[in-house]
């Protein structure tokens, strides 16, 4: 009983003590990315809070209740090159805090609070603002074409390149305020030039700046682009700072392969909370429940694009570990694309940090992860690649797409048939010849969504 009424007690004080805090803005962040502004409120404590917009002109007006004061200095609310136009606060009924943000497009505003977490001790309001007449077109790559790259009519080979974090999360900061978010993209963009430059080679990057994007979004643009390979560049810490050394890692269910390896995909599977999640993380992927894939075909190529990777990477960096690592990496859970995750190296270790920070180091680090993944698609080029005809001498590979001509020499549209390579699934193909995956199983009787190395299978007409 008594220890009861202690318990009310207590709970009583906590409530009394949680009103009496003054509830404050003690900080703001706006990260622009395309089509999408978040905005980051850190707050003393949770509060109650109200948005809603105006037109003519578009503002967002956000209303804090319990005497909310707003600390920092509006002159320090950097929006250059953001949606906002502006920023002005002031007291609404006499007691709440109103701050209103001219905006340059109509927006769909969303808000959720989050409590504190390693990063950011404050609790804060995220707010979400999704223009509904999105003129800014995602850019692919923005780096030069080359003038002399080889035309051809070949397939390119696509490698979705994911630069980790961004935004509201740094991901790790090590020695000197070394962000990994920062590092990280300055890989992914050297990485994606020097594809660019490659003959047969197609870079997409899954971030160009610095934003947020969740994991599993990552995963769904690399889909979208038709990825052959999904990479995701990281650079991270570790509790010990004498860790040092690149890794690569491939995604398991089944368990870590080693310690650390459960430390960092439980570190980097924490970056939705830290970056700030509220929009599309409820939206679980239909499309992931319709994978057609092998997941087994997907895992062996993981591996022996890691290895090859890996081997690269050896020369300039010391490894981590010798062997491509496994651990449940949340960013990894694209089963129908070949999905590794590198680490280039520990920012919580001194001398590495040191060493990442430089853009010659970023640029080696960049070449070797080229060269080890070229490598990789030299001996297993994909159907119907440039690479895969470059391979055979220039010439028509056998096992790519055979059309049978009608006796009038026109092309007849149903009589393609494909044999299956390591890498392939039902989607790719689909995706890849302009047909659907239901008119692909009707059309071969295929029932579950397994399909094997080696089997034939008709396509339909595109
Ligand atoms: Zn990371």
């Amino acid at each position: 009983m008594i220890k009861q009424i202690t318990k009310i007690i207590l709970a009583f004080t906590l409530f009394a003590v949680a009103n009496m805090v003054k509830a404050d803005v003690d900080g703001v962040r706006v990260w622009q990315s395309p089509a999408h502004t978040r905005l980051v409120f850190d707050l003393s404590k949770p509060h109650q809070h109200k948005i809603f917009t105006l037109k003519n002109p578009y503002r967002i007006v956000i209303d804090l209740a319990n005497n909310a004061k707003f600390i920092p200095e509006i002159s320090d609310v950097d929006l250059a090159s953001t949606l906002l136009v502006d920023l002005r606060t002031g007291k609404r009924s006499n007691k709440d805090l109103r701050m209103v943000f001219q905006l340059r497009e109509d927006v769909d505003p969303k808000s959720k609070v989050l409590p504190p977490n390693k990063t950011y001790p404050h609790h804060r309001l995220v707010v979400d603002l999704v223009e509904k007449n999105p003129k800014i077109i995602e850019p692919v790559v923005t780096v030069k074409t080359v003038a002399d790259k080889i035309k051809h009519n070949k397939r390119d080979i696509i490698v979705a390149i994911d630069a980790g974090h961004g935004g509201e999360d740094p991901g790790a900061v090590g020695y000197r305020r070394t962000k990994e978010k920062v590092v990280v993209l300055k890989i992914a963009k050297e990485l994606a030039r020097l594809l660019k430059e490659e003959p047969g080679y197609k870079p997409y990057l899954t971030r160009t700046g610095d934003y947020y994007i969740p994991l599993r979004e990552r995963t769904r643009k690399a889909r979208d682009a038709n990825a052959d390979l999904f990479i995701s560049i990281h650079a991270d810490a570790f509790h010990n700072s004498r860790a040092h050394g690149s890794s690569v890692f491939v995604l398991s269910e089944r368990g870590a392969s080693s310690e650390e390896a459960r430390y960092l995909a439980d570190k980097e599977n924490e970056a939705d909370l830290v970056g700030g999640v509220s929009l599309g993380d409820k939206d679980d992927h239909v499309a992931m429940t319709l994978l057609d894939l092998s997941m087994t075909a997907t895992r062996g190529s993981s591996l022996a694009v890691g290895k090859s990777i890996l081997k690269r990477m050896d020369k300039i960096s010391r490894l981590h570990k010798k062997q491509v690592g496994e651990a449940a990496f949340m960013v990894l859970k694209a089963p129908d694309i070949p999905a590794l995750l590198i680490e280039t190296g520990f920012i919580s270790n001194p001398g590495e940090a040191k060493k990442l920070a430089t853009s010659k180091y970023q640029k080696q680090m960049a070449k070797e992860i080229f060269r080890g993944l070229t490598q990789y698609f030299y001996s297993e080029p994909p159907e119907g690649s440039y690479v895969a005809w470059k391979k055979q001498g220039g010439r028509e590979v056998s096992g790519t797409v055979a059309s049978s001509t009608s006796s009038k020499g026109v092309t007849a549209k149903t009589n393609k048939s494909y044999t299956i390579k390591r890498g392939d699934t039902l989607s790719h193909i689909a995706k890849r010849y302009k047909v659907s995956v239901n008119d692909i199983r009707r059309l071969n009787g295929i029932k579950s969504n397994r399909i094997q190395v080696g089997q034939r299978i008709k396509l339909p007409a595109s």
